[in-house]
């Protein structure tokens, strides 16, 4: 646990939906005249105030008679606007809306992403998001600045990736999850995709986090591999502190002593950061794993551990992958876990999110229904 200090003492004030521009403003100047700072972050149905500083001094009673507050709490927790003491019930996050979507990814909800790791050739692309879409996934994921251990490998086809992706993304009908690198990219990617992801390697840049705090754009941060809960949802804070707390958490695996898988699947973090966080969580057991036989039985263990939804790597020829093809489900593979899912999101009290497939018509039930 981080020691705490005055910084820690922070109390969370919760806007109703109603509230104006004005009684934010209101809010904001009563605490900042009183010495302390305040991060206003948008969620999707209210706007949330973060008060950092001595704030023994504000009466919560105070606070709570300014118009359109909906409620006044301490919390004590180091992150504060992404915990789930300042905001008991779990959010949902939207995402896309622009060509496709939007698609939510929450409580209830059970989510497919699934795409390639790396965007190869807009063949390739569009074959992985027609087998994603054919299975019922409802977002499309796929690099096109790739995070690569080693300076040899792919990097990416980097703008021309981007637009391969936003147009595979619009033809079949998903929005489009895609993994920016770089600070000075952030704009740049912003333009094309629909979800900006933050990877394992950069969970604590924090200039990163920050740049796509400010972006507008849902996030999908995945876990650091050797970052603790606590490390990851710092990172979430960070991203929250720029205004936007359309987050969504990603356990990815992390760094053991284990060298059988490509890291271990940290299965309790998920009810761990729902019970922490009212942020989403979900899991990626293609780069926990490593290997395609594994992918399935963990996205059952997922599931049945209460993940809002799983993210998955599938390539139509794994064999000549540019990156990660020893983890690709085939379109067999995936049907499979598709399947699985469908069977497993009653069991959690779940409802398979899926929109309408311009593969079956009128075979799926829309989005909001
Ligand atoms: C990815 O999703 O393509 C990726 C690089 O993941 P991670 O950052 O979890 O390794
Ligand atoms: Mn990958």
């Amino acid at each position: 646990m981080a020691r705490s200090g005055p910084r820690d003492a922070a109390m969370i004030v919760s806007m109703s939906p109603g509230a104006t521009k004005e009684d934010i403003a209101a809010v904001v100047t009563a605490v900042t005249s009183r010495g302390c700072e305040a991060f206003v972050s948008r969620g999707v149905s209210r706007t949330v105030i973060a008060l950092i500083g001595n704030t023994e001094q504000i009466a919560q009673t105070d606070l709570g008679a300014h118009r359109g507050v909906a409620q006044v709490v301490r919390v004590s927790s180091p992150y504060k606007l992404v915990s789930r003491e300042g905001h008991a019930e779990r959010s949902t996050v939207w995402v896309g809306g622009r060509s496709a979507g939007p698609v939510p990814i929450g409580p209830g909800r059970l989510t497919l992403i699934a795409g390639p790791c790396a965007v190869e050739t807009p063949q390739q692309t569009l074959e992985a998001a027609r087998m994603a879409r054919a299975a019922g996934a409802v977002l499309l994921r796929g690099g096109a600045f790739k995070p690569r251990t080693s300076p040899y490998a792919f990097q990416g086809l980097g703008e021309a990736g981007l637009k391969i992706l936003a147009e595979v993304g619009a033809e079949t009908g998903m929005p489009v999850v895609t993994e920016v690198v770089d600070a000075g990219d952030v704009e740049l990617v912003a333009q094309y995709a629909d979800m900006l992801q933050v990877g394992t390697r950069n969970a604590q840049n924090f200039s990163l986090l920050k740049a796509v705090g400010r972006a507008g754009l849902p996030v999908l941060l995945k876990r650091g591999m050797s970052g603790t809960i606590e490390d990851w949802l710092l990172g979430a804070e960070y991203v929250a502190q720029q205004g936007n707390l359309a987050i969504v958490l990603c356990e990815r695996g992390i760094r053991t002593f284990e060298s059988a898988t490509r890291n271990t699947l940290d299965i309790s973090a998920v009810p761990m950061a729902q019970r922490l966080s009212h942020l989403p969580v979900l899991v990626d057991p293609s780069h926990s794993g490593g290997r395609r036989d594994l992918v399935l039985p963990l996205s059952r263990a997922a599931v049945a551990v209460g993940a809002d939804g799983v993210i998955v790597d599938v390539h139509p020829r794994p064999a000549q992958a540019l990156c990660d093809g020893a983890q690709a489900l085939l379109q067999e593979d995936l049907r499979e876990l598709a399947d699985s899912l469908a069977r497993l999101a009653p069991l959690m009290n779940r409802v398979l999110t899926v929109t309408e497939s311009t593969e079956e018509p009128g075979a799926r039930v829309p989005v909001g229904a």
